[in-house]
C-alpha cells in the first residue's frame, strides 16, 4: 500500500507530515511526500491566505487525476476553518488541526476534533530531508487582526523540554542542521514555566547547528541574546516578522511593537552578530495601508537591510478582526507587491555579494549533477561543484562568485 503525504503549509505542517509518514511506515506503507501515484493521499492543508486555501483544494483535484481510485485524507488549518469545502468525491476523511494521528487509523467520514488545550504529541518524525525540522510549540495567543491561525490552531501550548531535546539529539545523528519551529516559536515554554532561551541553553551541546524559525521581535532582549551567544551553535540568521514598517498599520494589525522598537532589536542583535542575516515577512495592502504608510514600510525595509523579505499580499480572512475593514483594490496591492519585491531582490543581492571571498559553512541538500547546493549558516543558498559531499552534512567552502539565486563556492 502506497501513501503520499503532501504538505501545503508551513514547517509545523511539515513536521506533522514527517510524523505521519513515520507512523505509516510503521504500519507497513510505502510513503512519499510528492505528487506521485499512490493508493492514499494525506493532504495537510493551509489557511494562512486565500491562495494557500485554494491550493489545498486544488491539490485534491491533482491527486484524483493521478489516481482517480485513491482515498484522500484531508487534515490541517484549511479543513479546521471550513471542513465542508473538502467534501469532494474521493475524499474519505476530513479533520482539522487536532488528532491528526487519527489518519493513521484510517477513519472515514467528515469529522473535526475539538482543538486541544495541551500540546498534542505525534510520533517522533523521521528526518526525510537534509535539514531536520523539529516542532516545539503549537497555537498562538497573539490574535494579529489579519490572522485566522489562533482560531484554527488554538492557544499556545509547548512541547516538553525533554521531548524536544531527545528529538533534536536523534535528528543530529542524520543532519548537521536542526530547524526549531512553532506557530509562535517566541512563546515557547511560557505555558510550562520555561522559555526559548532555556531551550537553547539546554541544546548548546547538540552536535548540530540550530536555526530558529520565525521570531517575534519582542522576544529579543539581553537575556535572550546572552543565551544565543553562550549556546554558540545557533545560526546567525534571524527571521523577525515585521509585517509593516508603519506604526499606524502595525497598530491596526494588533502587532505589539513599533518600527523603532523593531529597529532597536535588530541593532542589539547586530552588536553580537554583526554579519547576521535578517529575514522577514511583510504584508502588503493591509486595508488601512495608504501610499504614504506603504512608502514608510519601503524605507524601513531598506533601513534595516533585510537579506530576504517574504512579500505577502494581504488576504482577507473571515472571522478575523480586520475582516470588516474590506480590501484595497487588487491593482493597488499588486503594484505594491511588485515594488517591495524589487527592493527585496536588490537588498538580497547586496547582502549576499558581500560574502564573495568569505568562508561559509553549507549543509548540503541536493545536486543537479553539476552542483550540490545547500544553505549557509546565514541562510544564503550556495552552489558547490559536485564532489559527492554527503547530504545533510556541513562543509566549509570559499565563495567565489554569485548567480541569480545565490552564491557559488569552490
Ligand atoms: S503571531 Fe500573529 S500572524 Fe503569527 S500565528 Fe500568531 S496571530 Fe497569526
Amino acid at each position: 500500500m502506497k501513501t503520499a503525504v503532501i504538505n501545503i503549509g508551513c514547517k509545523v505542517n511539515q513536521c506533522e507530515c514527517d510524523s505521519l509518514m513515520t507512523g505509516l511506515i510503521a504500519l507497513g506503507h510505502e510513503v512519499s511526500d510528492e505528487l506521485v501515484f499512490a493508493d492514499n493521499y494525506v493532504i495537510n492543508t493551509c489557511a494562512v491566505t486565500k491562495e494557500a486555501e485554494r491550493k489545498s483544494r486544488q491539490v485534491i483535484g491533482k491527486v484524483k487525476k493521478i489516481n482517480p481510485k485513491a482515498d484522500v485524507y484531508v487534515i490541517g488549518c484549511a479543513s479546521e476553518k471550513n471542513a465542508e469545502q473538502f467534501e469532494i468525491k474521493g475524499v474519505r476523511y476530513v479533520s482539522g488541526t487536532a488528532k491528526k494521528e487519527a489518519v493513521l487509523r484510517m477513519l472515514s467520514g467528515v469529522h473535526v476534533e475539538p482543538i486541544p488545550n495541551e500540546y498534542e504529541s505525534l510520533p517522533v518524525g523521521t528526518n526525510f530531508r537534509a535539514r531536520a525540522y523539529v516542532k516545539v510549540e503549537d497555537g498562538c495567543n497573539n490574535f494579529c487582526s489579519y490572522c485566522v491561525i489562533p482560531y484554527l490552531r488554538g492557544r499556545c501550548r509547548s512541547r516538553a523540554l525533554d521531548d524536544v531535546i531527545s528529538e533534536c539529539l536523534s535528528a543530529a545523528e542524520t543532519t548537521d542542521e536542526i530547524v526549531l519551529t512553532g506557530i509562535n516559536l517566541s512563546a515557547y515554554g511560557l505555558d510550562l514555566g520555561t522559555n526559548l532561551a532555556e531551550l537553547l541553553s539546554r541544546l548548546s551541546d547538540l552536535p548540530a547547528r540550530i536555526r530558529l524559525g520565525s521570531l517575534e521581535a519582542n522576544v529579543i532582549d539581553e537575556a535572550f541574546i546572552s543565551a544565543l551567544v553562550s549556546a554558540g551553535n545557533v545560526c546567525p540568521h534571524f527571521h523577525l516578522s515585521l509585517q509593516s514598517g508603519s506604526n499606524e498599520v502595525l497598530k491596526a494589525m494588533n502587532r505589539h511593537y513599533t518600527a523603532e522598537e523593531f529597529a532597536e532589536k535588530v541593532a542589539l542583535l547586530r552588536t553580537y552578530f554583526p554579519t547576521a542575516a535578517f529575514t522577514t515577512d511583510v504584508i502588503v495592502g493591509f486595508p488601512t495601508e495608504t501610499e504614504e504608510t506603504f512608502e514608510e514600510t519601503m524605507r524601513f525595509v531598506r533601513e534595516i537591510g533585510f537579506s530576504n523579505v517574504h512579500v505577502f499580499p494581504y488576504s482577507r480572512r473571515a472571522g478575523t478582526a480586520a475582516f470588516p475593514l474590506g480590501s484595497l483594490p487588487d491593482e493597488v496591492v499588486s503594484d505594491r507587491v511588485k515594488r517591495l519585491s524589487a527592493l527585496r531582490d536588490e537588498l538580497k543581492r547586496e547582502y549576499e555579494s558581500a560574502f564573495i571571498t568569505s568562508e561559509l559553512e553549507v549543509v548540503v541538500e541536493s545536486t543537479d549533477g553539476v552542483y550540490q547546493e545547500g544553505y549557509s549558516e546565514n541562510y544564503i543558498r550556495v552552489y558547490i561543484p559536485d564532489r559527492d559531499y554527503p547530504t545533510g552534512k556541513k562543509i566549509k567552502v570559499t565563495i567565489e562568485g554569485e548567480r541569480a539565486d545565490g552564491l557559488v563556492a569552490r
